[in-house]
C-alpha cells in the first residue's frame, strides 16, 4: 500500500516551476480578485500568495468591499482583461450572495482563466484540446502520472458532478482512457459502482462517507473532500483508518489532494504567460 503525498509533489511542482520562472526576463503576473472577508477564503488566498512568491511570479491581491455590485466587478475584471501585463485572474470564491457568480466567472478572459472555470475552458476540456483546467481534478491527474499510475483502461469512480471538481474530474480520465463512472446524490445503490472501483475519487465533503466495505481490493482510493470530524478534526470523505489496509494507493487529508490544487495553480499561470504568448511547452 502507497500512501501519495501530494505535500511531496506540490514541492516538486513548485520547485520545477521556480526553475523555469527563474529564466525568464518579464515574470508571470497573478491578480486575486476577492469580495468580502470570508475567513476561509483569507486563508486560501494567502497560500496563494505563498505559492506565487516562492515561484516568483508576481502577485496582486485586489480586495473589494463585500457591498460591491456584479457590474463593479465585472468594470475591474474587464480591466485586467485588458491589461497585457496580468497573465491570470483569479476571482475567489465564494462571491457574495447577490453577485452574478456565471456572470464574473464567464468575464474572465479565458486564456487568463488560470481557476479553468469558463465555459469556454470546460468546453475546450470536453473537447479534449489544451486549454486551463480546474486545479483540483488537474492536480489529481498531475498525482498519476508522478506515481505512474496509469488510468488506462480502469474503471474510475467518481463521486460528486460539480463544475469544480467532480465533472472536469470525469472528463480529464475519460480523456485519459479510463472507463469512467460519474456518481451524484441521485445515483441509486451507490456501493455497487464503488465496490467495482478500480479507481474511486470521493468528491462529495461529507465526512467518513467511504468505509471499507465499499471499496474493493487493491483499489486506487482518491480523496477530495475536506470535512470536520466529531472532533473537529479535519478530515476527508474515506473512512481512512479503516480503508488503509485494503487498498493499493490512498490520498490522506491533509496532505493529498489538497495541496495539489495550489500547485496547478502555480502551473496555469506559467501555462497561461506560454499560451498567451505562443510559446508551447510547459513542465
Ligand atoms: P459540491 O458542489 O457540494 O458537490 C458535492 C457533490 O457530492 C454533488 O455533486 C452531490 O450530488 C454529491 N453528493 C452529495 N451527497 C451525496 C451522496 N449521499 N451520494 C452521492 N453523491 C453525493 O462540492 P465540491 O465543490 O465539488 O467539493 C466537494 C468536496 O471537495 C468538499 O468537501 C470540498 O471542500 C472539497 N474540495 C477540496 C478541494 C481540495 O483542494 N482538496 C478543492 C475543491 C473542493 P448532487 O449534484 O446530486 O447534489
Amino acid at each position: 500500500m502507497t500512501i501519495i503525498d501530494g505535500k511531496k509533489i506540490k514541492e516538486q511542482v513548485l520547485e520545477e516551476l521556480k526553475e523555469e520562472v527563474s529564466k525568464l526576463d518579464i515574470k508571470p503576473t497573478l491578480v486575486v480578485i476577492q469580495a468580502g472577508n470570508d475567513d476561509a477564503s483569507n486563508v486560501y488566498i494567502r497560500q496563494k500568495e505563498k505559492m506565487a512568491n516562492y515561484i516568483g511570479y508576481n502577485y496582486r491581491h485586489i480586495k473589494l468591499a463585500e457591498e460591491i455590485n456584479t457590474d463593479e466587478l465585472l468594470k475591474i475584471i474587464n480591466k485586467l482583461n485588458e491589461d497585457d501585463s496580468v497573465n491570470g485572474i483569479l476571482v475567489q470564491m465564494p462571491l457574495p450572495k447577490h453577485i452574478d457568480i456565471d456572470t464574473i466567472q464567464n468575464a474572465v478572459l479565458p486564456e487568463k482563466d488560470v481557476d479553468g472555470l469558463t465555459d469556454v475552458n470546460a468546453g475546450l476540456l470536453f473537447h479534449n484540446k489544451k486549454a486551463l483546467f480546474s486545479c483540483t481534478p488537474y492536480g489529481i491527474m498531475e498525482l498519476f502520472k508522478r506515481y505512474n499510475i496509469c488510468v488506462e483502461g480502469l474503471h474510475a469512480v467518481v463521486i460528486g458532478r460539480s463544475n469544480l471538481v467532480g465533472k472536469p474530474m470525469s472528463m480529464m480520465l475519460t480523456n485519459a482512457g479510463a472507463t469512467v463512472t460519474l456518481c451524484h446524490s441521485k445515483t441509486k445503490n451507490l456501493e455497487k459502482y464503488t465496490k467495482d472501483a478500480d479507481i474511486l475519487i470521493s468528491c462529495v465533503g461529507k465526512a467518513k462517507f467511504i468505509d471499507d466495505t465499499m471499496v474493493k481490493d487493491d483499489s486506487i482510493i482518491i480523496d477530495v473532500g475536506i470535512n470536520r470530524d466529531n472532533n473537529l478534526k479535519l478530515c476527508g470523505d474515506v473512512d481512512y483508518d479503516k480503508v488503509i489496509s485494503k487498498v493499493k494507493y490512498i490520498t490522506p487529508v491533509p496532505g493529498g489532494v489538497g495541496p495539489m490544487t495550489v500547485a496547478m495553480l502555480g502551473y496555469n499561470v506559467l501555462l497561461a504567460y506560454k499560451m498567451q504568448r505562443g510559446i508551447n511547452n510547459v513542465i
